[in-house]
């Protein structure tokens, strides 16, 4: 179909410096785990983004020098000419596609772990680490020959850019980076030019620019990406305040092609990476859109805000909000993005989620993976690319029975490779527990997982969908004349207080009684009884608290108790934590941390604190030893308890089939193969990998095993960059 002309702008080539973009899709710097260690997994990873349409491409922050290390958090680097061999092959797939690489310089000061280098970063004062305060990192307050040579590795990090192929260097002006240790007033106590009025702290990043310019400038576009406000108040960025102002002070000195221009800083890094529990597309809006006029018509401002709709980037081009859509998860979430708007395709988007799995796993010190996109990282390591499905060569019949999650995408993807596919679920719609989920307080956009696969499934002439049939047995899976067979029944919520704690029930807990509930139960309708409702999580993602939430909108008085160290733990790794915790704050929703139920009864619930025995190991009895146990035990009253335990998985069928293998033959079933929640019950990324990878996977030896992918690793016996004894080019003024 003809690309809708009111999306024309979009494609429109847009220029900045010595450089043009043939479009106005910018792929924001995005951190992946990948860095220049997986050249591989890199470069066809960015390189997919730019076959997909985006017309420049990003790494994740580059770290410039030894003394700004991440590690054991995998950044990109320009350290050595070994960085610059392995970035290259980026640089190489992003113009394969005639799209612009650019690179993000990243020096971190203060924030700086350094467990790799054991170097010590140089910062404006001397001051620990906020971000990291119990690791108890410290920069070197830098005297003006450290600003110098600071500068001069600024420098040879852009040179060594240039040699890569990168199109253009952006200076991390962002995520309380040093340009912005320099910037805040709370971090820069100095006294001298470098200190004090905001013309002296905005110096260095000032002069960082320019240098660049000086250096590369007229070969690569220099940039910046800023944060206008850092959403923690005075004495920080604000941007009615600094953030504008600064804003004024280097344009004025003309030292940046474009500005990239966000909110939030390292704390607050979940303002700038929303989630769509918390932020809803464009929330930055409000913080960046005075930006364009300071900085005028020809240096362009790139602007994110989880865009998915062609709608909403016209809207913000034509307001005068900026010239380019940056974007980083959705074009995680679907590469070809872009390509699919020229197209005339906007219905094939696989959009974001929001749901910051992606950031989850770089926080987590992993590789990227995302919920929508389970090609995502798996381009290079097992060749998967997220448009191109290879045809079956001798397709046979399907049977895939659960269309949650997992069985939406194998029979998706068993559909676009040519497979005859029947989806059969009992449920009356598609996507098995996603659909409950979606319904949670502040989950409305993962419902979006739902329906691109219900779109692509209607696309599909050879897949038919029969949903609210009779729960299939394992008769009516022998009898139902498929070839193959895919089980994909899923998981429930444990019923009887089951979790990790202690792996066993919760003695009174059963949600037979009108007191006992699982999350299924009150989506359902059942109704909580009573005033006092306790939530007991186990699972420590966003059911818990999306379940408090939904009661305390309710009136209800809710305390939410985990057995782990904070509430809703998984969220520190999907940068949700500072905002669920605002969010139980306001609405009134007490917590208990370490802790657990010993047991239930209608009116109490009957705790223990996990660490309540003795820290010293005796002799308790002549002969044994251990630790002094106690049965110390905490009262809360409680009319209803919420159990978010643990998941079961629903494996009955697929016990069922294994038990009766000897009669697939005369059934003519070849195979039975089981996937997600029913196989394991993890998060739904991995429940769609699973049905995505076997569907891929579907004629090797052993489907129901994955097949090898490329490890990325040094192979003992080769050369390594630098060698030991290497001169590192020098930094400090002589
Ligand atoms: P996953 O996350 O692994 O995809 P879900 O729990 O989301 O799993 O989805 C499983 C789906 O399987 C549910 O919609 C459920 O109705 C369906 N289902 C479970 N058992 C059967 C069965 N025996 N016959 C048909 N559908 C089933
Ligand atoms: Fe979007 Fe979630 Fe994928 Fe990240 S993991 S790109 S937030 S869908």
């Amino acid at each position: 179909m003809a690309r809708n002309p009111k999306y024309d702008i979009l494609f429109e080539p847009v220029t900045f410096g010595p450089k043009t973009m043939r479009n106005r899709f910018w792929q924001t710097s995005h951190c992946t785990g990948y860095g220049s260690d997986r050249p591989g997994t890199q470069a066809r990873f960015r390189g997919m983004k730019a076959e997909g349409g985006w017309a420049v491409v990003c790494t994740e922050f580059c770290s410039i020098h030894p003394e700004s290390d991440e590690y054991p958090w995998h950044s990109a680097r320009l350290w050595d000419d070994g960085d610059v061999v392995n970035l290259r092959y980026l640089c190489d797939e992003v113009h394969r596609h005639r799209s612009l690489a650019g690179v993000q310089l990243w020096y971190n000061g203060m924030h700086s772990p350094c467990l790799e280098s054991r170097e010590v970063a140089r910062g404006p004062s001397g001051l620990p680490s906020n971000v990291f305060p119990e690791r108890c990192l410290y920069d070197a307050a830098a005297d003006e020959d450290d600003i110098r040579a600071i500068i001069h590795m600024y420098v040879l990090a852009a040179k060594r850019a240039e040699q890569a192929g990168f199109d253009l260097v952006e200076v991390s002006g962002a995520d309380s980076t040093l340009p912005m240790q320099f910037l805040e007033r709370r971090y820069n106590r100095r006294s001298d030019r470098y200190g004090g009025s905001l013309a002296n702290r905005a110096r260095f990043y000032i002069e960082v620019m320019a240098a660049l310019k000086q250096a590369v400038g007229d070969r690569l576009a220099v940039t910046t990406r800023f944060e206008t406000d850092t959403i923690n108040g005075e004495c920080r960025i604000q941007h009615f305040d600094e953030g504008l102002h600064f804003v004024e002070l280097m344009h004025s000195e003309g030292v940046c092609d474009l500005w990239a221009v966000k909110i939030g800083d390292y704390e607050e890094w979940g303002e700038d990476a929303g989630s769509s529990r918390f932020r809803k597309t464009n929330w930055m809006r409000p913080f960046v859109s005075h930006v364009k006029s300071i900085v005028g018509a020809s240096v362009p401002v790139v602007s994110n805000g989880r865009f998915t709709s062609p709608d909403d980037m016209v809207t913000a081009l034509r307001s005068g909000q900026c010239d380019v859509i940056g974007a980083a998860r959705p074009s995680i979430a679907d590469p070809f993005l872009p390509t699919k708007i020229a197209e005339g395709r906007v219905e094939d988007i696989r959009e974001c989620i929001g749901c910051n799995i992606c950031v989850s796993r770089m926080q987590q010190q992993a590789l990227l993976s995302c919920t929508q996109n389970p090609t995502s990282g798996e381009e290079y390591r097992r060749g998967w690319h997220p448009e191109h499905f290879e045809p079956a060569a001798d397709p046979c019949s399907v049977l895939v029975v659960g269309a949650g999650p997992a069985g939406m995408e194998c029979a998706m993807v068993l559909g676009k490779r040519g497979y005859t596919v029947h989806l059969r679920d009992c449920a009356p719609e598609l996507g098995g527990h996603w659909r409950d989920v979606a319904r949670y307080p502040r989950c409305a956009e993962y419902g979006r997982l739902i329906s691109y696969r219900q779109i692509q499934l209607e696309k599909l002439r050879n897949v038919e969908m029969h949903l609210g049939i009779p729960a299939m047995t394992a008769d009516d899976v022998l009898q139902y004349g498929a070839d193959k067979v895919v089980i994909a029944t899923g998981a429930h919520w444990a019923t009887d207080g089951l979790g990790a704690e202690v792996h066993r029930p919760v003695a009174g807990a059963d949600a037979e009684c009108a007191e006992v509930l699982t999350p299924e139960q009150i989506m359902s309708g059942k109704r909580v009884v009573g005033e006092k409702v306790v939530v007991l999580d186990g699972d420590g993602y966003f059911t818990g608290v999306a379940m408090a939430e939904l009661l305390a909108d309710q009136g209800k008085a809710v305390t939410l108790v985990t057995n782990m160290n904070m509430v809703a733990e998984f969220s520190k790794y999907t940068m949700e934590m500072p905002n669920n915790k605002r969010m139980l704050h306001e609405k009134g929703i007490r917590f208990l941390t370490n802790h657990w139920a010993h047991s239930f009864v209608p009116g109490r619930l009957r705790l223990f604190y996990l660490y309540r025995d003795s820290a010293g190991l005796y002799e308790v009895e002549p002969g044994r030893w251990g630790r002094r146990t106690s049965d110390e035990l905490v009262d809360l009253e409680c009319d209803a308890l919420v159990l978010v335990t643990a998941r079961v998985p629903n494996g009955a069928l697929y016990a069922d089939l294994k038990a009766r293998r000897a009669e697939w033959q005369r059934h003519e079933v070849q195979a039975v193969y089981r996937i997600g929640d029913c196989h394991a019950p993890r998060q739904a990324l991995n429940a769609i990998f699973d049905g995505h990878r076997l569907a891929r996977e579907f004629e090797s030896a052993h489907p129901q095993h994955p097949l090898p992918f490329i490890r990325e690793r040094q192979l003992w016996g080769h050369s390594t960059i630098p060698q030991r004894g290497d001169l590192r080019p020098a930094v400090e003024p002589v």
